[in-house]
Formats: C-alpha cells, sequence, structure tokens
C-alpha cells in the first residue's frame, strides 16, 4: 500500500511511519505499515452481546506481538490491538479503522488527551486495520493491575443484565474515580475533558468498559489508564444516544436539555460543578476545547477516512461545538 502521509501522526511527506511514530509505537524498530498476511478470519463467537446497538459490540480484536521488525499475530503476549473491519449490519463499516484512528489522533494531538499509541496498519490486501500499543505492561513486560469500571462498580451481565455496560452515568463514575483515585482534582478534569471530547466527536460508545484505572506502582495508589476506543459512532450507527451513558446519576435535565437542545453549555457547567470542578477551572478548560477547529480540520482532512466522511466528520463537529457554545436554547420557545 503507498501512501504519502505517516499512518500514525498523518503528517505529510512520508511513505510510512515517521521516525518520531517508530519511535514511540515501536521503540525505533524499523517497522513498515505494510502487513505481510490478511485479515484473520471472523469469529463471531468472540462478538459480545447486548440488547443496544452498539459498535463495540460487533468489533474484534486480535493480538500482535514484534518481532524482528515485523508484527506478527500472537495467542499470548500480545504487544499491540490489532482491530480490523468489522463485521455486521452497521453503515460504513469498512471506515472504522480510520474513523478510530483519526478520532484518537485528534483527541491526543488537538486535545492534549492521554492516548493509548495508536496507528494504521494494512493487510496484504490493502486493507486497513486499527493497531494500538498495549499499556497494561511495564517496559520489562511485567504486568500492571488494571481494572475497567465494570469492575470497579461491580457490575457484570450476570448481576446487572445485558446492558451493565450501560445502566450507570458519568457522575458515577466520577464518584468512583473520587473513591480510588487520591489526586482527584488531575484526573477528574482529564476525565472531564474526555466526556466533552465524546460529546464533540459524537462517540456515542464511551460505556463502562471504556474507562480504566491502573495501580501506580511506585506509590500504590491508583490513577486513570490512557484512553482508549474513542471514535464517532454517528458515522455507523445513525440516531445512537449523544452519549453512552446519563450524565446526572439522578435524571437531572436543565432547562436547555428538556427544551430539546441536547447538550449545551449549562449541562457540563452543572456536571462540573456535581464532579467538583470549580467554576474558574470549569471556564478555563471548557473554553480551552471551543478553539481547535482548524487543528481538527486539518487531521480530518489528512486523515485515511473516506473523502465522503471526512466532510460528514468535520460537519458533526461544528454542529455538535455550536451546540456546546449555546449557553441557552431556544428550540420549542
Ligand atoms: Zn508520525
Amino acid at each position: 500500500m503507498k501512501i504519502d502521509r505517516c499512518p500514525a501522526c498523518l503528517k505529510s511527506g512520508f511513505e510510512t511511519y515517521c521516525n518520531s511514530c517508530l519511535k514511540k509505537l515501536f521503540d525505533r524498530k524499523k517497522v513498515n505499515h505494510q502487513l505481510d498476511f490478511t485479515r484473520p478470519e471472523f469469529n463471531s463467537a468472540k462478538l459480545e452481546r447486548s440488547d443496544r446497538l452498539s459498535i463495540s459490540g460487533v468489533q474484534i480484536k486480535h493480538s500482535l506481538k514484534l518481532e524482528n521488525n515485523k508484527l506478527l499475530l500472537t495467542e499470548k503476549d500480545g504487544e499491540y490491538i490489532l482491530k480490523p473491519i468489522p463485521g455486521g449490519v452497521f453503515k460504513n463499516l469498512d471506515q472504522v479503522p480510520c474513523n478510530e484512528h483519526l478520532t484518537m489522533q485528534i483527541a491526543s494531538q488537538v486535545y492534549r488527551i492521554d492516548t493509548a499509541l495508536n496507528a494504521i496498519v494494512f493487510f496484504e490486501n490493502g486493507e486497513p486495520a486499527y493497531i494500538a500499543r498495549r499499556f497494561d505492561r511495564t517496559k520489562e513486560g511485567r504486568k500492571i493491575l488494571q481494572e475497567d469500571f465494570t469492575q470497579i462498580a461491580g457490575r457484570t451481565e450476570e448481576t446487572n443484565g445485558q446492558n451493565y455496560k450501560y445502566d450507570f452515568s458519568y457522575e458515577e463514575i466520577a464518584e468512583l474515580i473520587k473513591k480510588h483515585i487520591k489526586p482527584y482534582q488531575i484526573e477528574v478534569e482529564k476525565y472531564f475533558r474526555v466526556i466533552v471530547f465524546n460529546y464533540l466527536f459524537s462517540n456515542g460508545d464511551a460505556h463502562l468498559k471504556n474507562f480504566s484505572l491502573s495501580r501506580n506502582e511506585e506509590y500504590g495508589d491508583y490513577l486513570l489508564t490512557k484512553f482508549y476506543d474513542l471514535l464517532n459512532t454517528s458515522l455507523h450507527v445513525p440516531g445512537e444516544s449523544d452519549l453512552a451513558l446519563d450524565l446526572f446519576k439522578d435524571s437531572f435535565e436543565t432547562e436547555a436539555y428538556k427544551a430539546g437542545c441536547k447538550f449545551t453549555k449549562p449541562d457540563f457547567e452543572k456536571f462540573a460543578k456535581r464532579i467538583e470542578i470549580n467554576k474558574n477551572r470549569f471556564i478555563k478548560i471548557y473554553n480551552d476545547m471551543l478553539n481547535k477547529s482548524s487543528q481538527v480540520k486539518a487531521l480530518i482532512y489528512a486523515s485515511f477516512l473516506r473523502n465522503d466522511l471526512k466532510d460528514i466528520y468535520y460537519q458533526n463537529y461544528l454542529e455538535r461545538l455550536e451546540n456546546i457554545e449555546l449557553v441557552n436554547c431556544s428550540i420549542g420557545s
């Protein structure tokens, strides 16, 4: 597959990964973006069951390891997660890998969200796949204790039903973060930014399993892990809810929300207050997320997404941006 930009950071003028990405993703090994095998067979037995239509329910993950500068499929000791094009009934599924890659790159490059390192690779037949470097091992290969929020909240399919990953609120996740993390004020701001990001980029599938804590080896306390599985689900599941979980634990709704404007500034302001981010910090964080359009646009149009979807992706973002800037709602008034 001939390309003209780095398939990790999307900088132009490279025929494979740039040096900076080789260093971060592959410890300077000269890995090529072209794999010499085709997509592993689709095994529907591994699919998750849920009564909710979701992208994560159809996404199959494989493990890769690096051997002599080559990425190979492996059953154990995987260093990378490989996510090929998923099967299923949703729209534009062949664009899922490039969508996830783009959304993760926007999160890290534009919003400085600490994300899993990631890139696009191509199978032998030219089909793209998304890869992410695992972050649950130390440099020496020791496993880092990591738990997602279904585990932290003690929720399972057996005890809480098929919707166990979704019947929860972002406010309750923040309460669990407070319970388990000592530097709460620092970590909760990172968490808040991701919730706003998910709304801005139409990620309607950020459920309990998409947030995790890891144990700090040095001090024994817990911190949020890097963020992962960020993608614009509206390209594939139109009409999906705006956020995967409720913002508030008690079904609270602002006047603007009740009036039909969905999420506007008063919603996020109230949410920030509930999770103990003070007003000045809220204003700073929020305003900082509003003026990134030119950087976002540049990355969208440098991405591997199909051209017509680039336009839709950018339009969706502009609409959400306009919405979160609103301070009151005029629909129905
Ligand atoms: Zn690069």
